[in-house]
């Protein structure tokens, strides 16, 4: 096959970027072909497979996996609307519909179906899904393109910009905030336009220490700025100490995982044998994809130099030589602005050999992920950075620090953590454990999104506010003056806290609006801070079609290794489907509690918990909006023979055929 000799140059440069495997190169040359071809053609998977010496099979289950890449082309001017929850409850099912009309893109003629149907006014932002028979052939939504081949719509999962809803990607740019009557101007959107929007100044509440250069007058992202401004000082000083002091220091902070665990980040660290052997790796999480959670893409925006400083301050402590950011596929213009600072911070010689003349070697890598959540898990992250399907590994044996990328030591650490890093070298590892509370230090960046009059984030101390002030102060309270609801405060996989419920804590009671923003009482409450996401819902807000878009997520983002995940998952979304579309009976709450409960803990990963937490919560705090949309009694005879044909969802996986003899390829026949 002839290749152009652009493509081929960027293929050859990405490859040596995966010294140990060159079977991690597999995405990126596959967003190569992607970006130069349209989509991954039968063509294109023999000839990655070819060049990276793999069978094609290997090639061809990441394309199936992995929702961004297409298997035929989409319109040139390719439209990804977020469905998710924050985007749908700001309207973007109707976004979409007038987008596609707009487009001259019929989403419910031929090949389209609807999945389900509201059955209030509510539901319509928060129930409703269309969708196209597989147009995708892969594990991506359906892809509706015009008849002209000019526009292509795609309705995908969370856009990570919650609190900008409702969000599109146009082509490679982000809009956001997009009004209903602002559809047809997308179609014509210059790149100038789709600009992240200016943030609002800090509120007096905050305390920005990672946030600190967001939205700073005359802060630009490039490295003169960084330095102008002190930057890589507190690398400098990094490489001056002892490894082990800095682990100390980190380790005297309290300093817990921002990116949803909350596991102590000094502790993690400390797994590291301080005269390993083997290499040791050091990945930074940007994978950032927990529906109501917004704060990576900031930082990387528009200061990615304290990222790649923690990063390389932290690779340092660690004895790791080799690092990668792994960013979500949906941020492409991140991963240029990381690119691009990688190189301004190796022409400085803050990476590479002998940095600064510390004697340390240090390397760091963008590798981009294409749209599957479940890469967020770090096991699931480390398959796919190998190059693989993200399935999670079983822990034990596989736990990173001891069998990570490679079979090696490794460190899989979040944006915000990394970040908070170069501060704790800064301020000392004790300095900082005074900011926030006893085992809740330092600071957290809150994303709120939903029902409220100012949305946004916010930097503060770990506990400083409650979930009262964050609402009603910090976010101008709860839209149109309307009552609190609910609210999930950490990512959708939190379980939802009612408005009105009372929390036994050791010392007192408290309500919702008094719970302080902090770990241990938010799990104390029955919930956790998770990611930071806090959703808000209002009185108006219907929690079966809540729950409904939130399984929609969950069933979509399995990666299907396990039974009780892959198949629960999607039949608690059938069952909520089916009560919004009329079918409600008395027996669905307990039906859906029995689905969740033998999902949670019986599973290889966390997902398994994540997806199941929204239905326990939801039917045990929301159970007279299930029975009250009750017609019947029993519920319908199960899957498979009885369903009726719209719950079933319809999909195929090619293989790939030599068109001439329609046998399967050989991979020496590819070559
Ligand atoms: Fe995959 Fe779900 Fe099992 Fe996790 S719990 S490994 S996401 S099937």
């Amino acid at each position: 096959m002839n290749i152009p000799s652009e493509l081929l140059e960027k293929i050859d440069e990405a490859i040596p970027h995966y010294p140990v495997s060159k079977r991690s190169a597999s995405l990126p040359l596959l967003h190569l072909w992607q970006e130069h071809f349209g989509y991954v053609s039968d063509e294109g998977v023999a000839w990655i497979a070819s060049k990276l010496e793999l069978s094609p099979i290997n090639v061809l289950e990441l394309v199936t996996f992995y929702p961004m890449f297409r298997r035929e082309p989409a319109g040139k001017r390719h439209i990804r609307v977020c469905r998710t929850l924050s985007c749908s409850m700001a309207g973007s099912y109707e976004l979409r519909e007038q987008i596609a009309k707009a487009a001259g893109i019929d989403l419910h003629g031929v090949g389209f179906h609807a999945r389900n149907a509201g059955d209030d006014e509510h539901s319509n932002a928060v129930g409703k899904a269309a969708a196209v028979d597989t147009h995708n052939a892969g594990h991506g939504n359906p892809i509706a393109t015009s008849a002209d081949g000019k526009f292509s719509i795609e309705f995908v999962e969370c856009l990570a910009s919650c609190g900008s809803a409702p969000v599109a990607m146009v082509d490679d740019h982000f809009k956001e905030n997009i009004k209903l009557d602002e559809a047809a101007a997308l179609l014509g959107l210059q790149r100038s336009d789709a600009t992240l929007p200016k943030l609002r100044p800090a509120h007096p509440r905050e305390k920005r220490i990672v946030f600190k250069n967001i939205d700073r007058e005359g802060w630009t992202n490039d490295i003169e700025c960084y330095l102008h401004d002190g930057g890589y000082a507190e690398l400098t000083k990094a490489l001056g100490m002892p490894r082990v002091d800095i682990v100390n220091e980190v380790k005297a902070s309290g300093l817990r995982g921002r990116g949803g665990a909350g596991f102590p980040c000094g502790v993690k660290w400390g797994f590291i044998k301080q005269d390993e052997k083997k290499p040791v790796y050091l990945i930074c999480n940007a994978d950032e994809s927990e529906p109501g959670t917004f704060k990576d893409r900031y930082i990387i925006h528009q200061d990615p130099h304290q990222l790649i400083e923690g990063m390389i301050i932290s690779c340092f402590a660690v004895g790791a030589k080799l690092g990668y950011i792994y960013i979500r596929g949906e941020f492409p213009e991140g991963a240029q602005i990381l690119e691009k600072a990688l190189a301004e911070a190796r022409a400085r010689n803050f990476l590479g050999k002998n940095i600064l003349g510390s004697g340390f070697d240090c390397e760091i890598y963008v590798h981009r992920g294409a749209g599957a959540y479940i890469c967020g898990e770090e096991t699931g992250l480390i398959e796919s950075l190998e190059g693989k399907r993200a399935y999670p590994r079983i822990k034990p044996p596989y736990f990173p620090a001891v069998l990570g990328l490679y079979q090696c030591p490794t460190i899989v650490n979040n944006v915000e953590t990394l970040c908070d890093v170069k501060h704790i070298i800064k301020m000392g590892g004790a300095e900082y454990a005074k900011i926030g509370k006893p085992n809740n230090t330092g600071t957290r960046i809150l994303c709120v999104s939903g029902d409220v009059e100012k949305p946004g984030y916010f930097e503060v101390e770990v506990g400083s506010v409650t979930m009262g002030e964050l609402i009603n102060d910090l976010c101008g309270g709860v839209k149109g003056g309307r009552k609190l609801k609910a609210v999930i405060p950490g990512g959708s996989s939190a379980k939802v806290l009612r408005a009105g419920e009372k929390y036994k804590l050791k010392d007192r009671e408290i309500g919702l609006e008094d719970i302080p923003m902090d770990f241990d009482t938010l799990a104390a409450c029955g919930s956790m801070a998770g990611s930071g996401g806090v959703i808000v819902m209002d009185e108006t807000r219907d929690m079966v079609s809540t729950l409904n878009n939130i399984n929609e997520f969950y069933a979509h983002e399995s990666c299907g290794q396990c039974t009780p995940c892959r198949e629960g998952a999607l039949w608690m979304k059938k069952i909520t489907d089916r009560v919004l579309a009329g079918g409600g009976t008395e027996k669905d709450p307990d039906m859906l509690k029995n689905v969740a409960d033998n999902i949670a803990g019986k599973t290889i990963c966390a997902f398994g918990e994540a997806c199941a937490w929204p239905t326990q919560s939801f039917v045990l705090k929301f159970r007279e909006e299930f029975t009250g949309k009750a017609q019947k009694a029993e519920p319908p005879p199960m899957p498979p023979e009885y369903t009726s044909d719209e719950l079933i969802e319809h999909a195929t996986i090619e293989t790939i055929l030599d068109r001439r003899t329609n046998s399967p390829l050989a991979p020496a026949a590819t070559k």
